[in-house]
């Protein structure tokens, strides 16, 4: 039998990257890795595996890279949550600040029915900043949140306590 596979060991550390000062981990040695990936993959769709989730909604760029397959593994739909000025249909949206400036997403208005059970999926949580303003537009369209994943999660960063009140899910955490 094989060693249990440590996800950690394909998330690399890149110092000074987007600017100086910031340690950014770096998720495509996990991406590339195919044991690694796939992994990842099972062990997020064996956490919700039951919890009757009914759409995955995955925020872009690199919360669709993981919601696409969870999404199919869950044997359910998935929605994007976009960058303003890309859905094509009506949209709902939500503005929200960013270190300088702020920053708006969008949810195709007729992606979420009231009551569904939604799950939130992005790379990595860190302040939370990101992934509250999906909250808010899954909110908007009466969507129940039923969990939000990740599969990295900054703990030192506190993204979670801006969380409360929702289940919270991370694969990795430092
Ligand atoms: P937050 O809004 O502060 O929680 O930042 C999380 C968002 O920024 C997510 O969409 C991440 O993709 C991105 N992000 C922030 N820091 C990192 C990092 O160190 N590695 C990868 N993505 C990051």
């Amino acid at each position: 039998t094989s060693e249990p596979v440590r996800l950690e060991d394909w998330v690399r550390d890149i110092p000074d990257f987007p600017q100086k000062g910031v340690l950014f981990k770096d998720i495509t040695p996990l991406l590339q890795d195919p044991k690694a990936f796939h992994v990842a993959m099972d062990r997020l769709a064996a956490h919700y595996a039951g919890a009757g989730i009914e759409a995955v909604v995955g925020v872009e760029s690199r919360g669709f890279i993981f919601g696409a397959p969870l999404a199919y593994l869950l044997n359910c739909g998935f929605v994007p949550v976009r960058k303003f000025g890309k859905l094509p249909s009506s949209t709902v949206s939500v503005e929200y600040a960013l270190e300088y400036g702020t920053n708006v997403v969008e949810l195709h208005t007729d992606a979420i029915k009231p009551g569904q059970r939604v799950l939130i999926v992005d790379d990595l949580l860190a302040t939370g900043g990101t992934v509250s303003a999906s909250i808010e537009l899954v909110e908007k369209m009466g969507g129940h949140i039923a969990g939000i994943a990740f599969l990295v999660e900054l703990s030192f960063l506190k993204g979670r306590e801006r969380l409360e009140g929702h289940d919270v899910f991370a694969l990795i955490q430092y």
